[in-house]
């Protein structure tokens, strides 16, 4: 229900577009999809726009059949049963393994799939929450931090991956900004102008707004995460990902403490990094062909991070891209802060009312 409400503020916004003029003859199609967990909201504009918005949740209902770890029948889960077997998979969890394993390494194994065992024994999985004992944990770290999935293996014309005995993986830090990058390919099929898609903290701004100004975002305020309309800023974006994770999205509380679904692999404990949430945007082009991909991975291994390494390790990205900046930071603090990237400040607006204190990094 908490997501549901985020993921209907936030679309909220976007539809109000903040008092834009909406085109009157513009043809739109806006859809509520519920999927991968998460009430997810599309709208297509132009002439193709209802078969285009069906088209995208035809796209999100068939990844969702192949990477869900509850469906026993997915992908995924074959992969998670096989007990070191190899499993074939298809094009797109072959796509995703082979991503998930870079960002694992570009991040320093903040973002690690195979944290899939730690994740169920918290309860997240299957919403049977549950602070597990240190002992369990310790047992399951071996697992997680242990050698990865092998693959890709090519077997009578097929592409296999294996698991080691015990392991498994969770593609819930991924899976939407995946889905995201598909969508992208649906509306330029449908030669849709513009298109804005909220997978529930997941945002696609297509294209512009009717009136020709950017979409606008807003940045949920992790404090007040059960209010409406309270932003820590908005964001104003054309044809980008804008990705948020954060604590507040997913927990229970046990004991007087919070624990969340976003886990630290060093530690198998919800990471405690004294940022509340990380919002990674970038353009269309970017994330080497994933972008929205890449904000979803990153936004929850930044997370982990803290507000330290993440900014160093947005600085040796932005040192390494060739074109310029693969991209912007928000990070929403503990202490009441929230601190942008050069290139997003002027983008950027502070809600006046949150009580944040807004901070540009140096460049
Ligand atoms: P959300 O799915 O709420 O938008 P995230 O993209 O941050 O948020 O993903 C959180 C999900 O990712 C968790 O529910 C879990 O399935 C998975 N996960 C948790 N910790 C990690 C991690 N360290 N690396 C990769 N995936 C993780
Ligand atoms: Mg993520």
């Amino acid at each position: 229900m908490r997501r549901l409400a985020v993921s209907i503020l936030l679309t909220a916004l976007l539809l109000s577009g903040c008092g834009a003029q909406m085109s009157p003859d513009e043809a739109q199609e806006s859809i509520q999809v519920l999927a991968m967990d998460t009430a997810m909201l599309i709208t297509t504009y132009g002439e193709r726009s209802p078969a285009a918005a069906y088209a995208c949740e035809d796209a999100i209902r068939d990844l969702e059949k192949q990477l869900s770890r509850t469906d026993p029948d997915s992908e995924v889960s074959r992969l998670n049963a096989s007990a070191g077997e190899p499993v074939e998979v298809g094009e797109d969890l072959g796509v995703l393994l082979e991503l998930a394993k870079y960002y694992h390494g570009s991040t320093g194994g903040a973002f690690n799939i195979a944290v899939a065992p730690v994740v169920s024994a918290w309860g997240f999985t299957e919403d049977s929450f549950q602070v597990p004992s240190q002992a369990e944990l310790d047992g399951l770290l071996e697992l997680v931090q242990g050698p990865s999935y092998i693959g890709p293996r090519s077997s009578g014309g097929t592409i296999c991956y294996s698991l080691g005995p015990g392991q498994a993986i969770d593609l819930g830090g991924i899976a939407k900004g995946y889905a995201a990058d598909k969508i992208v390919k649906v509306l330029q099929e449908h030669d849709v102008p513009r298109a804005n898609i909220n997978l529930g903290g997941n945002v696609l701004a297509y294209g512009d707004r009717p009136d020709g100004t950017p979409w606008r975002v807003g940045i949920q305020d992790p404090a007040r995460a059960d209010e409406q309309n309270a932003f820590a800023g908005v964001l104003a974006l054309t044809d980008s990902f804008a990705v948020t994770s954060g604590g507040y999205q997913r927990y229970f509380e046990e004991g007087g403490k919070r624990y969340h679904h976003i886990i630290d692999p060093s530690t198998g404990y919800p990471a405690d990094s004294g940022l509340t949430s990380v919002t990674v945007v970038a353009g269309l082009g970017g994330g080497d062909g994933f972008p929205g991909t890449m904000c979803d991975a990153y936004s929850t291994a930044l997370f982990i991070m803290g507000e330290e390494q993440a900014l160093a390790f947005w600085r040796d990205e932005t040192q390494r891209g060739e074109q310029g900046c693969p991209f912007e930071l928000v990070l929403v603090t503990e202490d009441g802060r929230v601190v942008v990237t050069p290139s997003l400040a002027d983008r950027f607006t502070l809600e006046e009312t949150s009580g944040y204190t807004l901070e540009v990094v140096p460049s």
